[in-house]
């Protein structure tokens, strides 16, 4: 196991530094990069989605591009046409909800992404569980207006029995996400009819396969995300979007950007919108780089020896 500690261009989660671990096993390498307040109970099924990688046995590819979107921050409207101008990719994603903010900010930003992508490029909105259902219904109409037509709203209520009171008043079709973190988590929302969209993330779901199942129980169209990953981590979520059957929607998996550094060769970064399916090449050097200091070692060999017995308990 190496542990790389890795600068983030801006401050995401609360956090200024990604640390991630690198795992080796014969059919390559896996990222385990469960965030640092985790628990192993939460941590577990992000090491068996490493372990998974580190067999190599991924399912196999039917396409061999996945389109991703640029992901627009809660900026003023300029910057956001920038971001969109210079992303190249033919759907934007949209934080909307930013404390601090107003809905005319929102409707401004929403604008500029439309008109930085013309008429034929997909405006969706972010808003991270922050409105209430009646607030979500004002501001979704608000934002569909003023992207012209919203391709849908991910998240606009924090739980799942808001989502579906959301989803029966609006237009706009509802993905949920944050409502998605457990493997049991799809299926609730399929039960209670409230969303019309899955984001799924292989981490937390417990790998590629694992994910590819759920998606093919709950019968909605998946959305692949990623979560503050370095390239090896995101190879993981392109081998899901690479599996499915169908992939009606661009994914967001288009993050390395977001960190100062990489540990591979060939980053996976969007080319014409789209993400190469391939698995990157670990880059050694790179890794000794970024390599964290001895005690965030020592940290992680026993948090993976606490999540292991934790993964052993729940196979016995
Ligand atoms: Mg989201």
């Amino acid at each position: 196991m190496k542990v790389v500690a890795i600068p983030l261009t801006t401050r995401f989660r609360g956090i200024t530094v990604r640390e991630v671990a690198l795992l080796r096993g014969p059919g390559g390498w896996g990222e385990w990069s469960p965030f640092l307040e985790y628990p192993p109970e939460v941590a577990e099924p992000w090491l068996r989605c490493a372990e998974e990688a580190m067999t190599g046995d991924w399912p196999a590819a039917v396409r061999d591009r996945v389109p991703v979107n640029v992901t627009v921050p809660a900026v003023d409207p300029q910057r956001a046409h920038a971001i969109v101008t210079a992303g190249g990719c033919r759907t934007a994603k949209v934080k909307v909800a930013e404390p601090g903010q107003t809905l005319a900010d929102d409707e401004a930003r929403v604008e500029a992404v439309r008109d930085a992508l013309g008429p034929d490029g997909h405006v969706r909105v972010d808003a991270n569980g922050a409105w209430s259902v009646d607030e979500a219904v004002t501001a979704i109409r608000a934002l569909d207006r003023a992207a012209g037509g919203l391709e849908y709203v991910e998240q606009p209520a924090a739980s799942v029995e808001e989502l579906a009171l959301v989803r029966r008043r609006v237009e706009v079709p509802i993905a949920a996400d944050e409502s998605i973190r457990r493997a049991d988590d799809p299926f609730r929302v399929r039960d209670l009819d409230a969303a019309d969209i899955a984001v799924l993330k292989v981490q937390p779901l417990g790998g590629v396969r694992a994910c590819l199942r759920i998606a093919e129980e709950i019968g909605l169209p998946v959305v692949v995300s990623s979560a503050l990953e370095t390239s090896v981590g995101i190879a993981a979520g392109v081998a899901l979007a690479a599996a499915l059957p169908d992939l009606p929607h661009a994914c967001g998996l288009a993050t390395v950007q977001l960190l100062t550094a990489d540990v591979v060769t060939h980053p996976l970064l969007p080319v014409d919108g789209c993400l190469p399916v391939q698995r990157p090449t670990v880059d050694v050097p790179s890794v000794e780089q970024l390599a964290a200091a001895p005690d965030r070692h020592r940290h992680w060999e026993a948090r993976l020896a606490e999540v292991r017995a934790v993964g052993e308990d729940r196979r016995s």
